[in-house]
């Protein structure tokens, strides 16, 4: 989710199974998100080269952080940014905030890799800088947002506490205990880069989709990163104790189907290994051809009713 309402997946009266009718222009559309990449069929697109991140080192860049209720949620200072990437323009990083489950033993990211979910999903959210951070704005506009998805998955062996920005990040979640508007600040000392160690930036999937949650504007462009950060199973622990209702969305069907249509192939050829620091990288691109007989063939059911039955065109 990206702007957090009270969409709670785990009430009968407002979970996902409701949105197309809560919001059916969008939530029953043809290129929801998440989805389950299917990363043998994904194809490479060479356009999508290495982003630039403005101030994801800056150690100061995090001014607050919130538990809204559905999440944990981070509020950035302005001018970090990103371009890059295939991105048609430079875009604001405006928040990050997290998904999950249960601990490591109930798994909450809201994508999959070929069925995999893991424990913990942390999205970094981007706004066309032509907005001026006017997200209502950018939700109106087909490529408006841009999402970059990581995976966190439980580092091996038994350390705890690591990484340390993992360890500061988490020590804030003592003070927002309760939901509601209560914003911490925090203190200087850990940098975007921080929380994303280890992870190699210039693999990732591409694909165009949507907001995760009510009203599912199909705005974002999604960046998720092949290789998960790893923060280990007691840090996991100290996020998915502090709110439990943040269970992930079922992936939508359509979404499954136009899986299918993912090709891939290595995007830049091993010739220099040496010569290129990319020769390795495996861009990914999800295509989304083939939408509008995917949607005839397959919506004869609920989500096609609630669309004509409110002349949604
Ligand atoms: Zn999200």
């Amino acid at each position: 989710s990206f702007f957090h309402p009270v969409w709670c997946y785990h009430l009968p009266s407002c979970n996902d199974t409701t949105w197309s009718k809560v919001s059916p222009h969008y939530c029953s559309g043809s290129r929801q998100s998440p989805i389950d990449i299917v990363s043998a069929s994904a194809t490479p697109n060479n356009k999508l080269t290495e982003f630039t991140f403005v101030k994801y080192d800056d150690t100061s860049a995090m001014t607050s952080i919130e538990n809204t209720g559905d999440t944990v949620k981070v509020t950035l200072n302005r001018g970090v940014r990103i371009s890059g990437g295939d991105l048609s323009e430079q875009y604001d990083t405006l928040q990050f905030h997290l998904h999950w489950g249960n601990g490591s033993s109930v798994p909450g990211s809201e994508h999959t890799v070929d069925g995999k979910r893991y424990p913990m999903e942390l999205h970094i959210v981007n706004s066309k800088s032509s907005y001026s951070g006017n997200t209502s704005l950018a939700v109106k506009d087909s490529t408006g947002l841009a999402a970059l998805g990581f995976f966190i998955e439980v580092m091996p062996g038994n350390s705890t506490g690591q990484p340390q920005s993992w360890r500061n990040l988490t020590s804030y979640l003592a003070n927002i205990t309760q939901k509601g508007n209560i914003f911490v600040s925090i203190a200087a000392g850990f940098s975007l880069d921080d929380l994303l160690v280890g992870v190699n930036r210039t693999k990732y999937y591409r694909y165009l989709g949507s907001l995760t949650t009510p009203a599912c504007n199909e705005a974002v462009v999604w960046t998720v990163f092949k290789e998960p950060i790893k923060v280990s199973k007691d840090l996991v622990g100290v996020i998915s104790f502090l709110t439990c209702h943040n269970s992930s969305k079922p992936l939508f069907i359509l979404n499954l189907i136009f899986a299918a249509f993912v090709f891939f192939l290595a995007s830049k050829q091993r010739a220099s290994v040496d010569a290129s620091p990319y020769s390795n990288e495996l861009t990914l691109v999800v295509t989304w051809n083939r939408v509008d007989i995917a949607k005839s063939e397959l919506f004869n059911g609920d989500n096609g009713k609630v669309r004509r039955g409110t002349n949604v065109s």
